[in-house]
Formats: C-alpha cells, structure tokens, sequence
C-alpha cells in the first residue's frame, strides 16, 4: 500500500529543512534513546549515572532523586536542537530522515572530520595514529558515522541498512573513504555486532568506562 513506502530524504543543511520535519526530529529523538540499549531517559548530574524509562518505578521510589540531587532530563531539548543542527551543518554531512508521507519515522546521520578532530572530539587520545597506521598516512577526512534511529514501530524492516547504505554512498561522493562509529561492546550492543560481524568493521580505539565504548573502523 502506497501509505506505507517509506521514501528517504536527504536533508541538505538545517535552513532547508521544513519547520514541520524539524520538529518531528526533535520531538523523537528523546524517547528513542530513553529506551534499550541507550537508557538515556534521565541523568545524575553529580555521580553521572544514567536510567532508560524501563526503571522508571524504581527512580519514583527515590522520588527522581539521587546524590542529594534531582535527576535531569539526558537530553534536553536545547541540546538536541543545537547537536542535530550542528551536525546538519557539519562539513561532510550525509543527513538522512526515513518519511512515511509526512510522518518522520526514523533519521541516520554523519559528517567529515580530520582524525585529528575527531580524536578531540571522541576524546581518546592516540586515536588518529591508530587511524593512521590502520589506513595510511595519508587519510585526511574519515566519516564519523554517528546515529542511526528509527521509532520503535518501524524497526526490523531493514530501513537502517538502507539509511546505512545512502550515508556510505553519500560519503564516498564526498571523497571520504574511511567510516568510523563508536558503539557500546559489553554486553554487546545490536549496533556493535551489526558492524563487527556484518560490516566488517574492527575495533581501533576503547574506552575504559561502563559500556565498554569502543571506536570501530574500516574502509568504505
Ligand atoms: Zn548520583
């Protein structure tokens, strides 16, 4: 049935997004990292310590408090706004929102950095050497591919590997040809074997906190 195509749209700068979709974008994007494998619903802004909206009757027994503190909101609206535009706009961008007519159901994004600027950015020291002895000394921009989201409804469909594969055309027809994602490896995340065992991709940097972060990479 033609209401249930989904058509994929490149959103070419944050000025050329209608206020409608824009919106819709940021309305989505908090509940869907609110829930697994994310729970980034609400935060301890002392201990850092996260929750997803799965334990929201354990945090009503604190009465949404911890360290003394209320909890805060992981993503609040200013911070989407500003990050999603940002990235929008981003040198390299590749920008994608999945519509079903003009509903937003999900959205996949990346953009073009130095390794230099995204070691800074990643905050893991050492990692433009690792991308530079993977990949060659000559590597100038890689293509940090950042989220790829859909609402949970329309998850299971293969509209991530579409989104996936119009983002990787996207950079290669920008020059780049090195991709870069950062996904949690323990347990491992959905995202993480998607990459690892499908993709190919191999790890190049970790980081040493809860989720097992890593840094994975491989050529586009
Ligand atoms: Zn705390």
């Amino acid at each position: 049935m033609l209401q249930n195509s989904i058509e994929f749209v490149r959103c070419n700068g944050s000025k050329s997004l209608a206020p409608e979709l824009m919106a819709q974008l940021f309305d989505c994007y908090p509940p869907i990292y609110a829930e697994a494998p994310w729970f980034e619903w609400k935060k301890c802004s002392v201990c850092k310590r996260q929750w997803g909206t799965v334990h929201q009757e354990e945090l009503a027994l604190t009465d949404f408090m911890h360290c003394g503190e209320p909890l805060v909101e992981f993503w609040p609206r200013a911070t989407v706004e500003s990050d999603l535009k940002e990235a929008m706009d981003a040198s390299g961008a590749s920008f994608w929102l999945a519509l079903q007519g003009n509903r937003l159901v999900g959205f996949c994004y990346g953009y073009a950095k130095t390794p230099e600027k995204l070691e800074e950015q990643m905050e893991r020291p050492g990692l433009a050497l690792a991308v530079k002895e993977k990949f060659g000394a000559s590597v100038r921009y890689v293509a940090y591919q950042a989220d790829i989201a859909l609402i949970p409804e329309f998850r299971g469909r293969h509209l991530a590997s579409q989104m996936f594969e119009l983002r990787r055309k996207d950079f290669l027809a920008q020059g780049m040809q090195i991709g870069v994602v950062r996904v949690k490896m323990d347990p491992p995340s959905v995202t993480y074997l998607w990459y690892t065992t499908k993709l190919g991709y191999e790890v190049i940097s970790e980081y040493h906190d809860a989720g097992k972060r890593v840094l994975l990479a491989r050529s586009l």
